[in-house]
This record gives C-alpha cells, structure tokens and sequence, in this order.
C-alpha cells in the first residue's frame, strides 16, 4: 500500500491541473517501511514527450536520476512516478505499461475538466505485461 501525505499530494494534483489538457509528471519521493510505502514529497518534473502530450508523456532519464540523488540528499528514495490522464480514467494503458518499472509505484491522477477526479497507484510485474492495482490512501 501506498499513502501520500497531505503536502505532496497537493502538489501533484496543483501539476496535474497546472498541465491540463496535457499529461503531467513526476517523481514521488518517501520511504518504505515494511512494505507500507509513505509519500513525503512530490516533485513535479518535465514532460518531454514531443509530440501531443494529451495522452502522452516521457521523463528524461537524466530528470529521474537527479530525483533518485534528490531523494537521497533528504534520506528518502524515489519510491514512484506519477502521471495524469487528462479526461480520462486512472487506469494503467499499455504505452503506461512499455515505459514502466516494476520497482516502481506509478500514480495516475484522473483530471476531468481541469479538476481532479480520481487517482489509482499501479504495480508493474517484471516482465510489464500487467500491473496490480495497489491500495492509495492520500
Ligand atoms: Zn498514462
């Protein structure tokens, strides 16, 4: 399970609804205890996808790793990644899927109409053919 505190949660839906009708993303950074994952800070990060970003977004492998060095300057770990779906459900989509990890928690925020709908955290399986929908608490 995964739980997000008040502050960064506040951040990634104010990104989400910042980017809107586009994707946003980032990185989420916090600590697991016992498997009880806890969300301590969200920071929001570029979406380089270069085409529409509607329904599309891309992090620079750079971006992630100065996130993992972040996290790690403020004795956390990038725990996740987190993503919105303009106008659409917080599901897991096969492109989602192809760009995952599996070591990775991945929220998806559904924004519709601008404003936050609803959200659900993925677990990718190893081999990214599917992804366990995990219990988010925010
Ligand atoms: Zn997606």
């Amino acid at each position: 399970m995964i739980r997000i505190e008040p502050e960064p949660w506040a951040v990634m839906v104010a990104h989400a609804r910042r980017t809107y009708p586009n994707e946003c993303c980032g990185a989420m950074l916090g600590a697991i205890d016992d498997g009880a994952k806890t969300v301590r800070e969200a920071m929001p990060l570029e979406n380089a996808f270069t085409g529409a970003q509607a329904a599309r977004y891309e992090l620079r492998p750079e971006d992630l790793l100065a996130a993992d060095k972040a996290a790690r300057e403020r004795n956390l770990d990038l725990i996740g990644i987190y993503h919105s779906h303009p106008d659409c459900d917080a599901y897991f989509s096969t492109t989602d899927l192809r760009n995952s990890c599996p070591w990775y928690s991945f929220v998806v925020l559904s924004i519709r109409k601008g404003e936050f709908d609803h959200a659900n955290s993925w677990l990718p399986n190893m081999d990214q053919t599917e992804a366990a929908k995990e219990e988010l608490s925010y």
